[in-house]
């Protein structure tokens, strides 16, 4: 039998999709919030379509943040943002 892939819902459209195909967003015991695209940094993760779309939607709504548990700087909004320009383009 095939193993299962874990699935996680999105907090931007709230469609359940493979693990392997979202973007983790991670908040670590330190308390800082980084992009987890290796899926390898433990602490309390957040997971989203890799859609700019999904993204903006999870943060206007708070989801995001809710499910972090902490607000998100700006600087990382602006990495996550840079890394769905670049994964447009390219
Ligand atoms: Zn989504």
């Amino acid at each position: 039998m095939a193993k299962a892939v874990p699935v996680r819902l999105c907090l931007g459209c709230h469609e359940p999709k493979a693990k392997n195909e979202m973007l983790r967003i991670v908040r670590t015991g330190d308390g800082n919030v980084l992009i987890d695209l290796k899926g390898k940094v433990s602490g309390r993760g957040a997971y989203i379509c890799k859609t700019k779309a999904c993204f903006e939607k999870a943060l206007k709504s708070k989801a995001l943040v809710r499910s972090l548990g902490v607000s998100i700087p700006s600087d990382v909004i602006d990495s996550i943002k840079q890394f769905f320009d670049g994964s447009e383009n390219g």
